[in-house]
């Protein structure tokens, strides 16, 4: 389970920086959705090779009457998600009514937080954090945001030094399964579909799914393939018990892609698509997995309606045409046997293995058939390609001056690379290298 750490604080103490540093690899996902997040963004940061997400509370500046108070409020909504609460504090402002104000909220609801005092650069470090001492926390954790200094101590602290997490893993997964997950906005029918699923004939479900705090792990067979259904929304317990609309957490959504092989996007047909499905499949690629599209409650449609919306969705997704796009109904089940395809062909793509010589020869095909451009008085010289890595399939191109590419170019390779290759569904990341 991808850990969930939270970023909380009054305004000013620099919470926004530590956030921009934790996620620094990566652009921050932000989204809007129905202003359930606004005042919160999410990111993604690597520790010692592992994924964690980051929630940054900021949003909030000065210090008008009631701050202390929206700030708690927010801090408290990000805690629901997260594993870890990081509570900064400014060392060079010391020890204000606001911290206090915050520490008490977190220690009402019983939260344990970790002390983080911001902006020891230039100062005594005792001085600094002198003031935090008395407040219990064990140990306090100084560091400078601005300047990256402690942040890794801070991290092998909350998440765990490289021993730790090399341990952990090796408990963890790679069970030689296809791990799937559903995500989509509420109501589009996330838990009809698992229940489809897991209730067609064909389809053996083991009986103990393997639960976490929010994760449920649902292992079963079709035909002659293993699959895991990830399940972090819960949507199988809530159709068991008749819970009402799901809350949307953008968490779970994200945890639930960190953990797929292949993610199936839902799309209401009776909506239309929407901005927050838009931003759904942006997670899943910017994570680089395989998409799968199910466009769900095709049934009883109207078919000017139905052409329509093919029409509108073929342009919208026009980025995205690398991935099977499905017409379903979860409810009557029409469709959704065909979905398998799709899955199977999204696994294989994603964690297809080639060869250097392989990769290499389309390389050489292609720069024959259309060469690099000239750059700096030399054209670009491409020499050799290997894959660098899988689930996203990554090709790492060499050559001289490779690092000049241009984007039109390194598109056109992609599109080689994809067609000879046939990798459906998956995002390929490619890395150019030239030698130094
Ligand atoms: P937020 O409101 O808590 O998100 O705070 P910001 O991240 O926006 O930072 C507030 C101010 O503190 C900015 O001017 C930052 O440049 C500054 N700041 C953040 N971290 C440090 C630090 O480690 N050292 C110093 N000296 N200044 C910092
Ligand atoms: P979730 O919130 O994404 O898990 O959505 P649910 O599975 O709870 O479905 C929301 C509503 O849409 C329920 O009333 C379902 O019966 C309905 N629904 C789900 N799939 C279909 C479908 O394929 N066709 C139609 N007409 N309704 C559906």
């Amino acid at each position: 389970m991808t850990p969930v750490i939270a970023v909380v604080g009054r305004p000013n103490v620099g919470k926004s920086t530590l956030f921009n540093q934790l996620t620094r690899s990566r652009d921050a996902l932000v989204a809007d959705f129905s202003g359930l997040t606004r005042d919160r963004q999410y990111g993604e940061g690597r520790h010692h090779g592992h994924r964690f997400i980051a929630i940054d509370t900021g949003g909030l500046a000065g210090d008008d009457e009631g701050v202390d108070q929206l700030m708690a409020d927010q801090a408290e909504a990000a805690i629901e998600e997260a594993d870890e609460v990081l509570l900064v504090v400014d060392g060079r402002a010391g020890l204000t009514p606001g911290d206090e104000y915050i520490i008490d909220r977190l220690r009402r609801q019983g939260v344990a937080a970790h002390l983080v005092v911001n902006k020891t650069d230039g100062q005594d470090e005792d001085q600094a954090s002198a003031e935090f001492h008395g407040l219990g926390f064990d140990p306090l954790h100084r560091i400078s945001a601005a300047h990256n200094r402690g942040i890794r101590r801070l991290l092998d602290d909350v998440l765990g030094d490289a021993e730790a997490l090399e341990e952990e893993a090796e408990e963890a997964e790679e069970d030689g399964r296809i791990q799937v997950g559903i995500i989509g906005r509420p109501n589009v029918g996330k838990s009809t579909l698992v229940n489809r699923i897991l209730g067609e004939d064909r389809v053996v479900v083991y009986d103990e799914p393997g639960t976490t705090r929010d994760s449920i792990r649902v292992p079963f067979s079709r035909r002659d393939r293993d699959y895991t259904l990830i399940d972090t929304a819960g949507v199988r317990r809530r159709r068991q018990v008749k819970e009402k609309v799901e809350k949307f957490s953008v968490v779970k959504t994200l945890q639930s892609i960190e953990q797929a092989h292949v993610v199936i996007a839902m799309i209401d047909a009776r909506e239309g698509l929407v901005d927050q499905d838009m931003h759904l499949i942006g997670f899943a690629l910017d994570a680089g997995r395989a998409v799968v599209v199910a466009v769900n409650k095709w049934d009883g449609m109207d078919p000017e309606d139905r052409r329509w919306l093919k029409e509108h969705l073929k342009w919208r997704l026009g980025f995205l045409d690398y991935a099977r796009m499905h017409f379903i109904s979860a409810l009557h089940g029409t469709g959704v046997g065909d979905l398998y395809d799709s899955i199977d062909a999204g696994y294989d793509s994603a964690m297809a293995k080639w060869s250097t010589n392989h990769l290499t020869r389309i390389l050489q095909d292609a720069v024959t058939q259309h060469p690099p451009p000239i750059v700096r008085g030399h054209r670009i010289k491409l020499r050799y390609a290997h894959q660098g890595g899988s689930c996203p399939p990554r090709i790492v191109v060499h050559g001289t001056q490779a690092d000049a590419v241009p984007r039109d170019y390194q598109r056109y390779l992609e599109n080689t690379y994809r067609r000879v290759l046939k990798v459906e569904a998956t995002p390929i990341r490619f890395e150019f290298r030239a030698p130094d």
